[in-house]
């Protein structure tokens, strides 16, 4: 077992049902597909398999907080996660259906139209965040998205935040927060465009990045860590601000999951008490190797990988 303490990650486990035809049907129409595949997917599990591959034999055991139904969508999730070492602190909601989406990609531009149906992890409350407050506590790092109710969320950060337990919020997908949620964030990670929702600053460069990171720490936030894709991630707290250009891994496949990549990453990181501009290091490298290949869940680096890179 390892010695440093646990990541913890609230979130949702989704099976992405992708389909990709010419195109999207009419009402009352059938199309034909040219393709279909069942992946895994939901932010809060990618970032769990990201963490849990990224930590290896060394790094910390990674626990996954959420709710399935009690279907066959839930024996997938149990498998990837057993596979990835993950361990599952999940309640099985018999009246509901574990999270899905449908996802039509047009086949000639690539574009997408989506809709997801959290189900049971949607229907997660603050009492399933006390009744694991033990876990939580005895967590180094504790990491969540904004797929689960934000009440959710609000107990998981505020029940780390008591017990001494470092807090990321990826806030994604966007939406408002009070200024008594982002105080509970030692970090915040959006892309550019969660940042701009988050503070109404165009956030299209550097500058811009910068002012948004200003703009949360206003209103609470410890640091923040704006991941500007192809050009890597600006972080930034009262004292310094440091920029890391993107890690060149190979040729680009597919850059989907590439924030959770990061963001599981980065937990590993701060759990194991690596420096903050190790672990923007380690993540961003994490994140460069998983757009070399295709997938969310599937692309995410092991640890090797992400060592053989930065040596
Ligand atoms: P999201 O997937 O949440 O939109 P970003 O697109 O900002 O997040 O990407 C997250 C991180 O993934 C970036 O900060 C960077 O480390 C890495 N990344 C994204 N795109 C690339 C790329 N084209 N090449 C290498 N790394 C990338």
């Amino acid at each position: 077992m390892s010695v440093v303490k646990p990541v913890v990650v609230l979130g949702i486990f989704n099976a992405d049902a992708v389909y990709r035809a010419e195109r999207q049907p009419k009402i009352g129409e059938t199309v034909m597909g040219e393709k279909f595949k069942l992946e895994a997917g939901g932010k809060g599990s990618n970032q769990a398999v990201s963490a849990a591959r990224a930590s290896g034999e060394t790094g910390p055991e990674v626990h996954f907080i959420s709710r399935l139904g009690a279907d066959d969508f839930a024996k997938m999730a149990r498998k990837i996660w057993s596979e990835t070492g993950i361990i599952a602190d999940v309640t099985e909601d018999p009246e509901t259906h574990t999270g899905s989406a449908f996802i039509f990609i047009e086949a000639a531009t690539g574009n997408n139209a989506i809709i997801v149906c959290p189900g049971a992890a949607g229907k997660m409350t603050a009492a399933d965040l006390e009744a694991r407050a033990d876990l939580i506590g005895s967590a180094s790092v504790f990491v969540t998205q904004l797929e689960t109710p934000v009440e959710s969320v609000r107990a998981g950060l505020a029940i780390a935040r008591k017990a001494g337990v470092k807090t990321i919020l990826n806030p994604a997908p966007a939406r408002a927060l009070d200024d008594e949620l982002l105080a509970l964030c030692d970090y915040l990670t959006p892309n550019e465009s969660e940042a701009e929702l988050l503070t109404g600053i165009a956030v299209t460069d550097r500058a811009g990045a910068e002012a948004a990171a200003d703009a949360l720490m206003a209103r609470g936030v410890g640091a923040v860590v704006v991941t500007l894709g192809e050009n890597g991630v600006l972080y930034r707290d009262q004292s310094r601000t440091i920029h890391v250009p993107v890690a060149r891994a190979g040729a680009v496949a597919e850059t989907t999951g590439a924030g959770d990549s990061f963001n599981g990453a980065f937990a590993v990181a701060l759990a194991e008490g690596q420096p903050v501009e190790e672990a923007l290091r380690f993540a961003n490298a994490a994140a460069g190797i998983s757009v070399t290949r295709p997938g969310a869940s599937d692309s995410m680096a092991s640890r090797a990988e992400i060592d053989a890179l930065l040596a």
